[in-house]
């Protein structure tokens, strides 16, 4: 009889954990994995995929103005909030089947309900007792909120995807990723949107250029951004709240009303009462799972991968964690997830796609940097009349003319991007961007066709 259960179990059923699990047993390995939640995690049920449905709905707006420049005359327009959520959700539910079928073609058990570890081969999953030789922690993140008077009447982007109706008025707090982009989304529906951040500009770690640029937008498209501003109390006022913010540098309080109050602020792992520090399991001040190259924890049989061990905190970088990790042990094939030049974007509006070292954070860890900038009006504006610019940018290093980092705001980013991350991964020159023929006419020619640094190194940079 077999010593374990299972080879592999997983606790965690999202992005990371199902592709492990699903390559595990392509390699034979007998698999379980385990969820208390639907499957699918945060990427599927919560986060990527309906935000971006719900990006693409929010698009129309401005889609109906453009238009009219073009010659259409677009009649009285009225948007459905409620048939969005339920078209977004009916989808939500068609990935979850064929999520479930992928775990049972694949040979895979799935179990249902809340685990802890009883020790380093034992499971407990809701007072059944499961044991597995290796065992993968994949149990993602969740919405961080800071201690302040009436947090209690925010709400997180878990609620924000689902809301029963639109507010008239919305406070977004944060800087990042999902603050940013729900700020596009709600101002295209129409919301009145201020967003509150603690420093001086959105998207903190970011290229510069990429950080103005986004701000320019957004304040165009009517978001009020309140920076260097804290949140210090929120009262609730019958129907509505009230912010109580201070501003670096100002004695005196403001306060500003909304009818609905949000947070994104950050994530937290979500590895309490796992029975992870009673096992001696390393963990980081914020929770995090420590883990070598490997995705090993400090318990030689237990792995875990994506959000839970703050890395790079991005579905296709769990996956990649996942999946080599299963080739490892399973495969035959030893490697690790290789976390450089991970391209990335923000589904803001217009959206970011980025890659590689930003212009600052290059000047700081190489010698000489040139960069190579374009900002733009895109050719369909000259005809919609729509004030917005696209803004495309190439860091390079000057000694190897390697590009360190490629950078764009603008419609299509993150697609162009992506493309551009296989040329960065391949180690490519400027000379080789500048050898390259352009597509005529398109936005993304332009990283193609800028033969003059703009901001050229010397002494000042
Ligand atoms: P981020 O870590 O991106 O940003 C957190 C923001 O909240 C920052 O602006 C930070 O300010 C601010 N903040 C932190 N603590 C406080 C506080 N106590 N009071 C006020 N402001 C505070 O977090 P998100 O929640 O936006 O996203 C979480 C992660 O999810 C991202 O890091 C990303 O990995 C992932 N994600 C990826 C997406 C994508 O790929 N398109 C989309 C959505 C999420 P400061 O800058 O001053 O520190």
């Amino acid at each position: 009889m077999a010593k374990f259960d299972f080879d592999l179990l997983t606790i965690g059923a999202g992005s990371g954990g199902v592709a492990a699990t699903r390559r595990a047993a392509s390699h034979g390995a007998k698999t379980a994995i385990c969820e208390e939640d639907r499957v699918g995690g945060t990427c599927v049920l919560r986060g990527c995929v309906p935000k971006k449905l719900l990006v693409y709905g929010s698009h129309f707006a401005d889609a109906f103005e453009d238009a009219a420049g073009f010659g259409w005359q677009v009649g009285p327009r009225d948007f459905d909030w409620a048939r969005l959520v339920a078209r977004k959700d009916r989808e939500l539910d068609r990935l979850n089947s064929i999520y479930l079928e992928m775990l049972d073609k694949a040979g895979t058990q799935l179990l249902a309900g809340r685990a802890r570890l009883v020790d380093a081969h034992t499971v407990d999953i809701a007072g059944r007792t499961v044991t597995a030789k290796t065992i993968l922690i994949a149990t993602g993140s969740w919405p961080d909120l800071p201690d302040i008077p009436g947090i209690a009447h925010a709400i997180t982007s878990n609620e924000a995807l689902s809301l029963p109706e639109l507010p008239t008025r919305i406070a977004i707090v944060g800087g990042g990723y999902i603050a940013v982009e729900f700020a596009g989304i709600f101002r295209r529906f129409g919301v009145e949107v201020t967003e509150i951040i603690r420093s001086d500009q959105i998207l903190r770690g970011f290229d510069g250029d990429i950080r103005a640029t986004l701000t320019e937008e957004m304040k165009h498209a009517g978001i009020k951004i309140e920076a260097n501003t804290t949140v210090q109390r929120i009262d609730k006022k019958n129907k509505r709240f009230e912010l109580h913010m201070q501003r670096v540098g100002q004695a005196q309080h403001t306060v500003i009303e909304a009818d609905l109050v949000m947070y994104a602020t950050g994530r937290t792992p979500n590895t309490k009462e796992m029975g992870l520090e009673e096992l001696g399991v390393g963990l980081d001040p914020n929770g995090a799972i420590r883990v070598n190259e490997g995705s090993r924890s400090t318990v030689t049989n237990l792995y875990a991968v994506g959000d839970c061990t703050d890395r790079l905190n991005l579905t296709p970088v769990a996956i990649g964690e996942g999946r080599a990790l299963a080739d490892t042990l399973y495969g035959g094939k030893p490697r690790a997830m290789d976390h450089s030049g991970v391209p990335t974007a923000v589904f803001s509006q217009p959206p970011i796609g980025t890659v590689g070292f930003g212009e600052e954070e290059a000047r700081e860890r190489f010698d000489a940097v040139d960069v190579y900038l374009s900002k733009f009006r895109p050719l369909k504006h000259t005809l919609s009349g729509r004030e917005t610019r696209t803004m495309m940018k190439l860091v390079v290093e000057r000694a190897s003319d390697r590009v360190l980092g490629c950078h764009m705001v603008g419609e299509d980013a993150p697609e162009i991007v992506q493309a551009l991350a296989i040329a960065l991964k391949a180690g490519a020159r400027k000379a080789d961007f500048d050898a390259t023929v352009g597509i005529h006419p398109t936005a993304a020619e332009e990283f193609v066709t800028m033969f003059e640094a703009v901001r050229p190194d010397n002494e000042e940079n």
